[in-house]
């Protein structure tokens, strides 16, 4: 069946998730709904480490694998072995020890029988997956979860072999803020650097968190559905990531082109001809960028080749450098730099991203409150009024294209706030200054 962008692919509950460190606290544990007015958080009353936005969300988590945790909790966050592990593995550890316990709470038998039992459940369609690369595998220790410890040994090395491949960064608003196991999603849907679907996730209360996989465009019959497993814009590194965690190579159109062309060259760096380099940058993807009145046209399609006096533009550290400028200058200004400089992150994002990646999307809408700061703070050269019209167009363009993208993904996460929202907020108070 054709699918339209836009629509739900598939919606897959999570197996076990984790909060990231900065997020604990602020958000549900077991829904991962943030704080709010209407929202209470309320700690539990044995380890005071994990937090509820109620009752239900409370009794599901203590079910699902708390109770096996609570206890040696503190102690086990608090020991060398953990505290020694560096910030990514104790996510691991913890999200780890949360599927263990979810794996003993849901089976009074030997844990390795929920392995290897016939009937599909979310846990053994994990177990099903294919393991990553073994090499230097280390486990990280889990909390304790008393007499039943003895009956983990092999469980572990299963477990953790199908780790690294089958986790997802879960975000809200497109902002990290958990991990999270979603087997079937890892099952089901292989990586393309150039996707045409993404995840978002749907808290809901009591409810397992939720993956739904959003079509960014149309999807002919048969054509097999990718999700991107990481940021396709490491360029140069993700080949390595995928070897590594993934133990696969990718072979979509961008990682063809990346292998035939080999390293990429360096940006350049004296002043004058890097700024000769953006400006042919970003001629070169949005050829219309200095017709009257403004427009910018992103491509429709992705790029399968791209010439070799653009290539420097794929160097990792362009667009890390890009980025750096642009989030000191759209916040202090001078904005006219930031918007220039913001075109450019465009030109390299529509190098690196399929049309209508949402990650365009999010820079667009940034692009647009730096073009509504310039509007409000008049910093703005000599001819004032034919600058803050032309500010005013360019506003209404990025608000355009970011709609049109963001709306394609549609709402994820908090239900308060938002991309979406923010464009409505913007796009009122462009209304209110003509
Ligand atoms: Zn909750
Ligand atoms: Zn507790
Ligand atoms: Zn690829």
């Amino acid at each position: 069946m054709a699918l339209s962008s836009g629509s739900a692919v598939l919606s897959v509950p999570a197996l076990s998730v984790v909060l990231l460190p900065e997020q604990k606290g602020k958000r549900c544990d077991a829904c991962l709904r943030l704080e709010s007015e209407t929202i209470r958080l309320r700690n539990c009353s044995r380890c005071h480490s994990y937090w509820y936005c109620g009752e239900k969300c409370q009794q599901a988590q203590w079910k699902a694998h708390h109770k096996k945790m609570c206890k040696a909790y503190n102690r086990y966050t608090a020991s060398t072995a953990f505290q020694a592990l560096p910030p990514n593995e104790k996510l691991d550890s913890l999200l780890l020890s949360h599927l263990v316990a979810e794996l003993f709470s849901n089976s009074k038998e030997e844990p390795l029988a929920l392995l290897i039992e016939d009937q599909p459940t979310p846990i053994s369609t994990f177990s099903s997956l294919l393991s990553g690369p073994i090499v230097n595998q280390r486990i990280p220790p889990i909390c304790p979860m008393g007499p039943n410890d003895i009956l983990l040994e092999g469980v572990l090395d299963e477990l953790y072999s199908r780790f690294g491949n089958n986790n997802f960064v879960i975000h809200s608003h497109l902002v990290s803020i958990a991990h999270g196991i979603f087997p079937l999603a890892s099952r089901l849907f292989n990586h393309s650097c150039v996707p045409n679907a993404a995840a978002k996730y749907i808290f809901t209360e009591s409810e397992p968190v939720r993956m739904d996989v959003v079509a960014l465009r149309d999807i002919k019959e048969g054509e097999e559905i990718c999700l991107p497993y990481i940021d396709p814009a490491l360029y140069q590194t993700r080949q390595q990531i995928f070897n590594l965690t993934y133990g696969f190579v990718c072979t979509c159109i961008s990682c063809a082109f990346a292998e035939k062309i080999g390293p990429i060259p360096q940006p350049p760096q004296e002043p004058a001809e890097r700024e000769m380099f953006e400006r042919s940058l970003r001629n070169f993807v949005f050829p219309s960028l200095d017709s009257q009145p403004f427009d910018l046209v992103l491509p429709k399609e992705p790029y399968e080749t791209i010439p070799e006096n653009m290539l420097p533009a794929l160097h990792e550290s362009f667009l890390g450098s890009l980025s750096e400028v642009f989030s000191t200058t759209s916040h202090d200004g001078p904005y006219r730099v930031a918007l220039d400089v913001g075109v450019t992150i465009l030109a390299v994002y529509a190098l690196l991203y399929p049309p209508n990646y949402p990650q365009i999307g999010m820079h667009l809408l940034e692009m647009a409150k730096t073009a509504w700061n310039a509007v409000v703070t008049g910093d703005n050269d000599e001819n004032a009024q034919a600058a803050e019209d032309r500010l005013k167009d360019e506003l209404r363009v990025y608000l355009t294209r970011c709609q049109d993208i963001l709306g394609i993904f549609g709402r994820e996460g908090d239900s308060a706030g938002g991309p979406l929202e923010e464009i409505g907020i913007l796009r009122r108070l462009l209304v209110g200054n003509d």
